[in-house]
């Protein structure tokens, strides 16, 4: 019997029926004969509205917070009225959300009392959007007459280190307390739905996984449980060949291997954790991402082959939210230890370099970090360096703009290609780094001039090298 793990996007769930279409797919491939376990993200935006109210909870009055009590109610409540639950189960669901609100609310009380939100409190506040989203969905199921339970991310088996924020799945712990929390129920013909993104610590306490972390959680348990295949059900037709809201009618692209879709989430496309390819690659489990809107097209089916495409360049991908930092002058030259010294000072500091690259004169190194990360990495460097006739310097408005494709290693003249589009379009390139695999070449440019290098390249790249 074939094995998924399909995981349902925020954006699918959020839209218009988006529930009953949920059941809808589930039915449906349940019907063929599969055996399914279902991952689900918040509905639409509420790990956003999520994140600003723990953030600004701290300075928050109790009017405030029942504004954002009440703004999430309405969501979920309309989302539990339109979908096919029978009435009595819609009132069991209604009673449901307002328990679990009714804690949110207790949660961002306090951290408005203490005046402080810890990382701890944080996560807590954003595992509420995939509390609150798991038992309508499994209500959905269970309303077209299949049997299902939901459970958080920690009760579905996955133990995590405490980095809050962005936790680390123990996996020898995690692969075994999946297993035996998941499979007895797909014994009994269960459709279990998991809540995505949220965890549990070795020490009992509530963590997530990053942004995006519902796509990780599916890939966690499918290479866990040894599911044939990973179905990410989204609201585009697959990975596109750039980012639809940039690029007009972007193609879809069949086929990826796992380390160029790594590159890819890594580079921001479809806002999937950078971790989440990992689980999967290790476990050989093909990844589906399919267009909940449209089932009937393949969309991007991502293993371990890696294809060339027509195009060398298969994906142009941005990343909007980084910072440039620069160390820059002439004490830089020659003089051996001081590239290990800013690093060293960076990571110390809990600083994460995306990309790095040094001038061959040596007089300046830019690195690429996050753009929350700018301040703080600038005052590290700054302290470390004084006196030394060296200058900090970051610019908070860049952004990395990435080609990606397998095809780029070995074939000359792909970096002439995308340099020249770029310069027939006036935009400065600020730094260019290219990955030790050549899998993708990766420059930044100011933040205003990205789109329109994504459409440069798009249109000159990706469809006419080899066309
Ligand atoms: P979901 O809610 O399903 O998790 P996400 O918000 O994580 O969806 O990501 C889906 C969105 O990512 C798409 O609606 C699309 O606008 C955007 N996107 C950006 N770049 C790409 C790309 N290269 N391929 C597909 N989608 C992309
Ligand atoms: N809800 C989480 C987020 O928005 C996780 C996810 O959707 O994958 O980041
Ligand atoms: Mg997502």
């Amino acid at each position: 019997m074939t094995r998924l793990v399909m995981k349902f996007g925020g954006s699918l769930l959020a839209s218009p029926h988006g529930i009953r279409r949920v059941g809808d797919l589930v039915e449906r491939v349940r019907k063929e004969g599969a055996e399914i376990v279902v991952v689900v993200s918040a509905l639409g935006d509420v790990t956003d509205t999520l994140l600003q109210a723990a953030t600004n909870a701290p300075g928050w009055s109790e009017r405030e917070i029942l504004l954002t009590i009440d703004e999430l109610k309405r969501l979920h409540l309309s989302a539990i009225e339109d979908s096919s639950v029978e009435k009595d189960g819609k009132t069991e669901l209604v009673g449901g959300v307002e328990a679990s609100l009714g804690n949110l609310k207790g949660t961002l009380s306090g951290i408005s009392i203490l005046g402080e939100l810890s990382p701890r409190s944080k996560d807590l506040v954003v595992s509420f959007g995939e509390r609150l989203s798991a038992p309508i969905v499994s209500a959905e199921i269970r309303a077209r007459g299949m049997a299902s339970s939901c459970l958080s991310g920690g009760e579905a088996g996955i133990v995590t280190d405490n980095t809050f924020g962005e936790a680390v799945p123990i996996s020898g712990t995690t692969a075994r307390s999946v297993r035996k929390r998941l499979l007895p129920k797909l014994t009994r013909g269960e459709v279990p739905v998991v809540a995505g993104f949220i965890a549990r610590s070795t020490s009992g306490e509530t963590t997530t996984l990053g942004r995006g972390g519902s796509d990780y959680t599916a890939t966690l348990l499918a290479s866990s449980i040894g599911a044939d295949e990973v179905w990410i059900w989204t609201d585009v037709d697959g990975i596109l060949t750039a980012d639809p809201r940039v690029v007009k009618e972007p193609a879809t692209v069949p086929q990826l291997s796992y380390a160029e879709a790594e590159e890819l989430a890594f580079f921001g496309a479809k806002n999937m954790h950078p971790l989440a390819l990992g689980p999967a690659r290790t476990g050989a489990v093909p990844v589906r991402i399919k267009n909940g809107f449209r089932p009937e097209l393949p969309g991007t089916l991502i293993t371990r082959e890696q294809s060339r495409s027509r195009g060398v360049v298969k994906v142009v991908a941005f990343v909007r939210n980084v910072g440039l930092l620069t160390v820059a002058g002439e004490t830089l030259q020659g003089r051996p230890g001081i590239a290990a010294r800013v690093f060293s000072a960076l990571a110390s500091n809990r600083v994460n370099v995306l990309m790095i690259s040094q001038s061959v004169s040596e007089a300046n190194i830019s690195m690429i970090v996050r753009r929350t990360s700018l301040k703080p990495a600038e005052e590290a460097l700054r302290r470390e360096l004084k006196n030394q006739g060296i200058v900090v310097e970051g610019d908070p408005r860049v952004a990395v703009v990435a080609a990606v494709g397998a095809g780029m290693r070995g074939e000359r003249g792909v970096a002439a290609k995308i340099f020249e589009a770029i310069a027939s379009r006036g935009i400065n390139v600020r730094m260019i780094a290219q990955g030790s695999s050549e899998l993708n070449i990766s420059f930044v440019v100011n933040e205003a001039d990205a789109e329109d290098a994504v459409r440069a390249l798009h249109g000159r790249v990706v469809n006419h090298v080899r066309g």
